[in-house]
């Protein structure tokens, strides 16, 4: 009997590109056992090596594979390229890493770290290879193996990607898994998985860590945001509109940690708002193949009609459009909009909604906007903008998330840890941390 298939859409066109194996149960526990049997060699190898011939296989694959990427996901084609390329920078970083053991105490207690076993990683659809490499890099580092599960929406990219890195890789060591979901809750459950490192949005998430309970399974969980960035009234808005417009729309703003929602106090509002509209209205949109487009269609139509939804009931409870919205289709293409006049009792406001709209609510004092900013079950990063650095570093020590930034809001380095707080995320990342447990030994006094 043929193999169940699942489609994979282009979202410039609302058409099927191909199809992809459609995983069942049999294939889980396939993929899983092979994960087992290969983790006992995997964890005492030297993987050095291995995470560097990892991050070759990523650069060479660009030249093939950025087209995939920007087909099924639709982003430009330059930021494609890019994200491959932050996903070898991943694999370098980790190859380079050295797992020594601590010694603390009297000098007579060791502690080492040891990989946990199979671990199952789950990524969504708006950054299908860095966040799988992501989850790859630490987990081979620590001497993990993994089986890697894309999102139904964005496969292909990540399946071609893993057949060319088993060519480097020890057999089972990495498996991907293609299909609908249930898969997603299928691989979390199969007994054999001993870490769940789960990219995703905070619902899917919580029962992510429900159906990991009974098996009492390590959990990474990096979860949604609803970032907000503050702009204080001595901010200059011709000088951030470029870096703020970017950190909310890059990617169509369908990024964990792009900026969400603004709070612009006093003075600084009416600025930051046509600087912004201005902006806007100079980028391209179009089919993320044509040279020139910086902002392709919104992946997929559920995430269209909500960023639609969304806007439009906006609008009814007084926002103004002041530009962007839906473009004529075939597509799910959207102008990047920018909402004046928006406040908390909205939706877009109050929900991550991760796409290609931002609102800007006016406060009085920075209190307000501090107030407003904080009054979220999210808290992944927040940024805060303004002419006198330290006065924003102040103001950004008060921001309850994960990572805060000044005058920027997307900088990441490989050495910082990665974690969102609240119900943005459990656990996270930070070099290996996330994929070992410590193992102690004590030696009795002499
Ligand atoms: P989603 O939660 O619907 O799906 C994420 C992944 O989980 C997919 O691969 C999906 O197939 C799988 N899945 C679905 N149900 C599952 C289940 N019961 N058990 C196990 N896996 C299951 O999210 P999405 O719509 O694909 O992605 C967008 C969301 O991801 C947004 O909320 C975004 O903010 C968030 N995100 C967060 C981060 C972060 O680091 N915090 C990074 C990227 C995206």
């Amino acid at each position: 009997m043929d193999h169940p298939m699942l489609a994979v859409e282009d979202p410039a066109t609302g058409q099927r590109i191909t199809n992809v194996p459609d995983a069942g149960p049999d294939d889980v526990d396939k993929a899983v056992r092979a994960a087992a049997r290969a983790w006992p060699a995997w964890r005492t190898t030297d993987r050095h090596a291995a995470l560097a011939s990892c991050a070759v296989v990523v650069d060479e694959a660009a030249a093939v594979l950025a087209p995939v990427l920007t087909e099924e996901q639709g982003k430009p084609l330059r930021e494609a390229k890019a994200e491959f390329a932050r996903a070898a920078a991943r694999f370098r970083h980790f190859a380079r890493l050295r797992l020594e053991p601590q010694v603390v105490g009297d000098g007579r207690v060791e502690v080492h770290r040891r990989p946990l076993g199979p671990v199952a990683a789950i990524t969504p659809w708006n950054f299908p290879v860095q966040l799988a490499v992501a989850k790859l890099a630490p987990a081979f580092a620590a001497g993990n193996t993994v089986v890697l599960k894309p999102s139904p929406r964005t496969p292909l990219t990540t399946l071609h990607l893993g057949r060319m890195l088993t060519e480097v890789l020890p057999p089972g060591v990495l498996t991907v898994l293609t299909g609908q979901d249930p898969l997603g809750e299928r691989l979390v459950a199969h007994p054999g998985i001993k870490k769940v490192d789960f990219t995703g949005s905070v619902p899917t998430g919580k029962h992510v860590a429900a159906a990991a309970a009974p098996g009492l399974k390590r959990l990474a969980l990096e979860l949604g945001g609803n970032d907000p960035a503050i702009v204080l009234p001595d901010t200059d808005p011709a000088d951030i509109a470029e870096r703020l417009f970017w950190s909310a729309f890059a990617n169509c703003g369908q990024n964990r940690m792009a900026v969400k929602r603004v709070y612009a106090v006093g003075p600084a509002y009416d600025g930051i708002v046509e600087a912004l509209a201005a902006f806007a209205e100079t980028v391209v949109v179009g089919d993320g193949r044509a040279p020139g487009t910086q902002l392709g269609p919104v992946n997929n139509k559920p995430r269209y009609d909500r960023v639609i939804e969304l806007t439009e009931e906006a609008r009814a409870a007084g926002a103004r459009i002041v530009t962007g919205g839906r473009l004529d289709g075939p597509g799910y293409f959207f102008a990047p909009a920018i909402l004046a006049e928006a406040h908390d009792g909205m939706r877009v406001v109050r929900e991550e909604q991760a796409g290609p709209v931002l609102p800007i609510v006016r406060c009085s004092t920075v209190d307000e906007a501090v107030e407003l900013a904080n009054a979220t079950t999210s808290g992944l990063c927040g940024s805060v903008w303004g002419a006198d650095e330290e006065r924003a570093a102040e103001v950004a020590m008060r921001l309850e998330c994960g990572t805060v930034r000044v005058n920027e809001h997307m900088a990441r380095t490989l050495d910082e840890p990665f974690a969102g707080s609240q119900w943005s995320g459990l656990g996270g990342s930070w070099g290996v941390d996330e994929d070992t447990e410590p193992f102690v030994v004590h030696r009795r006094r002499g």
